[in-house]
């Protein structure tokens, strides 16, 4: 049977661009249905504001740190609508640019949401379109729970267009993007809380990162509220939408706040789909259930990114792309390794995290030896800051391969690359030690571990 295109992609996300821009570009027919801004969750609403957000608040300890550098600075001011629009101007460019590479590679762009209609025909604006291979990359979007007054919080996509900032927050959550949206909220001087329900932040963590980044984020200023959950939530004044919030917390005690985020997880996309229809089928989490090929229950429709069960990040959809053209056109076997993925957490200070933690060593049984150290970094003994860096290395005693490297400091997410190499290519202790440091940096403690 002809199809109108080889490739019908669903989602023009970090892992759907990439997906049909090599597709089309090796020659094939391809279109991409995308129903709001190209580029997903991590150009608009995600990774890249949330970076230029970091940045930002930076700036709110750096002025004051300045001084110890003989810098002063007085009447410096924020205006929270500069940033949030020049931030939109920029993901504006950005938007522009994923346009023209879709264009210039050949791609259909369709804008609207898409929904199946058969495994080979999806359908959108009222109009069908069949296809040989449909790839579902439509990410995954905000989870809230119920309860009384979940109405009246925000999720992460609210975060990047507020209105104005308040000057009292509450961050309810304990991963990623709970701390480093508090990180950013503290930066921006406003006077934040950050309430997890759990005995410590940032569950799957080295247990020692969790412990210190908690310590380093109370000493930034963040209120850490452990063990703390939220029972409901009320408008102060009920007959206002945008009075401040009372949030009465599950140990009886109330607090107004002017914000409440909450960054209590993702869900996978799926809503209008209509997955059914296709003969698709969920696995684990309400994702899509797929084969190591990526292929779902259906065989001509496959999915990839945040709407499966795998590791949520950009880079990762954008491999497993990679790996799919690969696999399709080419007739390799994906051999996908979700081992030794570095990644970073934009808190402040950041996290960088590659290979395994000690519990995690621990629990596949590994002998393995710990190499810790903490300081404080260069640069906050003229900045007065009493913040520490923590730098921590696990290695097999087996084969000596380092099997884990962990950092909570300045430029944990730049230095974390370079480690992600080395863990990939297996080095040893012996090829760490046998490294010569860059001086001065804290980088280098990684080579002079004994
Ligand atoms: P996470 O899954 O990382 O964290 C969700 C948090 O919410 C957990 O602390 C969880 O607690 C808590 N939680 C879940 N349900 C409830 C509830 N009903 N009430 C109260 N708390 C609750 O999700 P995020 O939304 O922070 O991030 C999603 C994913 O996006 C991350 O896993 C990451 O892969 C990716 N991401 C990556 C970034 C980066 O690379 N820098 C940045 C941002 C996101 P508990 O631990 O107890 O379950």
């Amino acid at each position: 049977m002809a199809y109108q295109y080889d490739l019908f992609v669903i989602g023009a996300g970090s892992g759907g661009v990439r997906a049909s821009r090599v597709a089309a570009s090796k020659g094939y027919k391809v279109a991409v249905a995308e129903g709001s801004a190209l580029g997903g969750t991590c150009v608009n609403i995600g990774c890249v504001p949330k970076k230029l957000f970091v940045y930002a608040s930076e700036y709110g300890h750096g002025f004051g740190e300045a001084a110890g550098f003989g810098w002063t600075n007085e009447g410096t001011k924020f205006d929270w609508s500069v940033l949030r629009d020049n931030k939109t101007k920029e993901i504006e460019r950005l938007n522009g640019i994923y346009g023209n590479m879709l264009g210039n590679a050949g791609v259909e762009v369709i804008s609207g949401f898409a929904s199946f209609v058969d495994a080979h025909t999806v359908m959108v604006n009222g109009k069908t379109y069949t296809a040989e291979r449909i790839l579902i990359a439509v990410g995954a979007k905000p989870f809230i729970p119920e309860f009384q007054g979940s109405d009246l919080v925000v999720s992460s996509n609210e975060m990047f267009y507020l209105d104005s900032l308040p000057s009292k927050a509450l961050v309810v959550g304990g991963g990623y993007i709970a701390v480093e949206f508090a990180g950013i909220l503290n930066g921006l001087s406003v006077d934040t809380s950050l309430a997890y329900r759990g005995d410590q932040l940032l569950r799957g963590f080295d247990e020692d990162v969790r412990a210190f980044a908690s310590e380093e984020y109370k000493k930034s200023g963040i209120d850490v509220r452990l063990n703390t959950g939220v029972d409901r939530i009320e408008l102060v004044d009920p007959e206002d939408q945008a009075s401040e919030r009372m949030v009465h917390f599950k140990d009886g005690t109330s607090e107004r706040f002017g914000l409440i985020l909450y960054a209590t997880g993702r869900v996978p996309n799926v809503g209008s789909l209509e997955l059914d229809k296709a003969g698709v089928e969920f696995g684990k989490n309400g994702a899509v259930k797929i084969d190591k090929n990526f292929k779902t229950t259906a065989d001509s429709v496959f999915a990839l990114g945040d709407v499966t069960d795998n590791i949520q990040l950009t880079p990762v959809a954008i491999k497993e792309a990679m790996a799919l053209i690969d696999y399709w056109f080419d007739g390799k076997e994906v051999d996908f390794d979700y081992d030794n993925i570095p990644t970073a957490v934009f808190s402040q200070p950041a996290i960088g995290t590659v290979g395994l933690s000690e519990q995690e060593a621990e629990a596949r049984g590994i002998d393995f030896r710990v190499y810790q150290t903490d300081f404080r970094a260069m640069k906050h003994t003229l900045s007065g800051a009493t913040s520490r860096t923590l730098m921590k290395m696990l290695v097999n005693n087996a084969d000596e391969k380092v099997i884990g490297a962990h950092m909570v400091g300045d430029y944990s997410g730049e230095i974390i690359q370079g480690l992600g190499i080395a863990l990939k290519a297996g080095a040893t202790k012996a090829d760490f030690d046998a490294t010569v440091g860059v001086h001065p940096t804290s980088a280098e403690e990684f080579v002079t571990f004994s």
